[in-house]
């Protein structure tokens, strides 16, 4: 297989302690009974990295931050590095969220800052991109993805090192997605994108996830699609039995 597919949680500004380790031993205990042939990630706020991490003991579910500074240390209080997230046992991190980018102001370049600072610390990313329903409508779709591909995605990325994330925005925590079809397109544009800033081998090989409202009933259609390697779930990653019927899918 050539790109095995990745079923990301991303658990938001979600759960307090109990919420949180409870939640984690319930999808830790379902991925144990099962052989699923798909990576899995869970990314709970930066309270919980350590609980979580020792409730995903002995599994293959790996843990993420939702997002991490481009500096290793120093006085940028509030925040936290990719080294700590990597101290904490992640391995992965979420980076440019739209919510990032609406409510920190993040820019393509922060983002790719970041992104080298992650990987320095030897973390994966999950770089989210995605239009607005404006940009939508105005049809400038695949131009904005693909104007995010080339100013987020760090020179020094590899398909073992980025997984890039779909998600268009008017889809997120809505209960709207955009058709099979325009998913489909705009992930081929996505890949081409990738193909002209990292070449044919990295592109054909980097996951490029689809995010937007994933659930049980739309994850097979979804998760079918020939340029579609995962996905990264909102809502539903904070239900087990939704976070694990959409991993059926991705295995099938
Ligand atoms: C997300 O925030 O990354 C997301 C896809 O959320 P939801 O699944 O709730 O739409």
């Amino acid at each position: 297989m050539l790109r095995k597919k990745l079923i990301a949680g991303n658990w938001k500004m979600n759960c307090l302690s109990k919420e949180g380790t409870d939640l984690a031993k319930a999808i830790a205990a379902k991925v144990k009974q099962e052989n699923y042939n798909c990576d899995f990630l869970i990314c709970p706020p930066f309270t919980l990295l350590s609980l979580v991490k020792k409730c995903l003991r002995g599994t293959k579910i790996a843990l993420g931050g939702q997002d991490a500074h481009f500096a290793v240390k120093g006085a940028h209080t509030g925040d936290i590095s990719p080294l700590m997230l990597a101290d904490l046992g992640c391995s992965y991190t979420i980076l440019g969220h739209s919510e990032r980018r609406t409510d920190h102001h993040e820019t393509n370049k922060i983002v790719c800052q970041k992104a080298i600072a992650a990987h320095a610390a030897g973390l994966k990313t999950v770089i989210c991109i995605g239009e607005t329903e404006a940009q939508r409508d105005e049809g400038k779709t695949i131009k904005i993805c693909q104007d995010q591909i080339s100013g987020s995605v760090p020179e020094d990325s590899t398909a073992k090192n980025t997984v890039i994330a779909y998600e268009p925005i008017w889809a997120i925590g809505t209960g709207k997605t955009p058709t099979a079809a325009d998913v489909q397109e705009v992930h081929a544009a996505i890949r081409q994108a990738l193909v002209k800033k990292l070449g044919k081998a990295t592109a054909a090989r980097m996951r490029i996830l689809y995010g937007g409202s994933v659930k049980p009933g739309n994850a097979a259609e979804l998760l079918s699609l020939p340029d579609v390697d995962g996905a990264l779930i909102g809502g539903a990653s904070l239900k087990v039995d939704d976070f694990i019927a959409i991993a059926k899918n991705a295995t099938k």
